[in-house]
């Protein structure tokens, strides 16, 4: 995979309407000084305002306005969910929450943060063997993350691509914001890079929230088909006792999903049951589609 050129599985960047509308009022106000020079307080003023609905749905995760955004399965995942865990590998929390979830046989999607990926490879391995999916989480995780231009965020992004690919044998075909916040030249980058941006249906807040139990109700109230939840094996607030939280909650949340009868499924296999035109965009080329059935003793990631 080189770092100059199109990705294999390169989406073609559509912008969506709140951006072309933004556009077209710049190019308005352009015209409008053009003609009549003495407009321009109005001009200047329209354009600072237009770029507050950016800003608003950059710091709203599960919003659509940037680009298309994964806020629960598709529609023919049937009654799949999937769990979602983030900010690992952790040495300490990741082999235990390997261990519940194999108590009660469900795969689930890491979303892993390349340098904790190069810290701890041996644990990206354990996972992908298990059977889950390691999907992209950029490769630092800094609070700035949804500052930078375009250039700094694939640099960002694309490392973590290279990092996951090279130790987990597997080429991510998601990726989820540092803390969900994006800016518009995400979209465009996550295109070129062949990645579908994801964030969920629901979260308990679990590296700040100190009560397993607050937790858990977060995320199964109300739980149904095709949601997609977010818990964290990296950065876990623990509880008094110093326990990471996660330990408990998992726990709680595998068990009203067996209770409500539904299956857990990882955000890939999902893709098989999209659209046909919307799979199409993400497939990946047939070299790397093997990589990932050999990586994974099941393929289509399901229980
Ligand atoms: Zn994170």
């Amino acid at each position: 995979m080189s770092s100059a050129g199109m990705e294999s599985g390169a989406r073609r960047w559509k912008p969506t309407p709140l951006l072309t509308g933004t556009l077209a009022l710049h190019a308005g106000a352009a015209a409008a000084v053009a003609a009549q020079p003495a407009w321009w307080p109005w001009a200047a003023g329209c354009v600072i305002a237009s770029h507050v609905p950016l800003a608003a749905a950059g710091l709203w995760p599960r919003s659509d306005l940037l680009g298309p955004n994964w806020t629960t399965l598709p529609p023919g995942a049937g009654n799949r969910i999937a769990l979602t865990i983030d900010d690992g590998p952790d040495p300490e929390v990741t082999p235990r929450v390997l261990d519940l979830l194999d108590r009660y046989d469900a795969r689930a999607t890491f979303f892993c943060i390349g340098d904790a990926v190069r810290r701890y490879p041996e644990l990206v391995v354990e996972i992908v063997a298990r059977g889950h999916a390691v999907e992209n989480h950029s490769q630092r995780h800094r609070h700035n993350f949804s500052l930078q231009g375009p250039r700094a965020l694939r640099r960002e992004i694309e490392a973590a691509q290279n990092t996951l690919t090279e130790i987990s044998g597997v080429r991510p075909l998601f990726f989820r914001a540092p803390a969900g916040l994006r800016n518009p030249f995400l979209e465009p980058v996550l295109c070129a890079l062949g990645l579908q941006l994801a964030s969920w249906t629901r979260r308990g807040f679990d590296t700040r929230n100190r009560d397993a139990e607050d937790v858990a109700r977060r995320l199964v109230t109300g739980l149904a088909a095709r949601d997609i939840l977010l818990l964290h094996d990296g950065n876990a607030s623990r509880n008094p006792q110093g326990r990471p939280i996660v330990l408990d909650v998992l726990p709680m949340v595998l068990r009203a999903a067996q209770d409500a009868q539904l299956r857990w499924t990882t955000l890939r296999a999902a893709l098989d049951s999209q659209p046909s035109s919307a799979h199409a965009t993400l497939t990946p080329d047939p070299q790397i589609a093997g990589t990932r059935a050999e990586a994974s003793p099941q393929p289509d990631g399901t229980q």
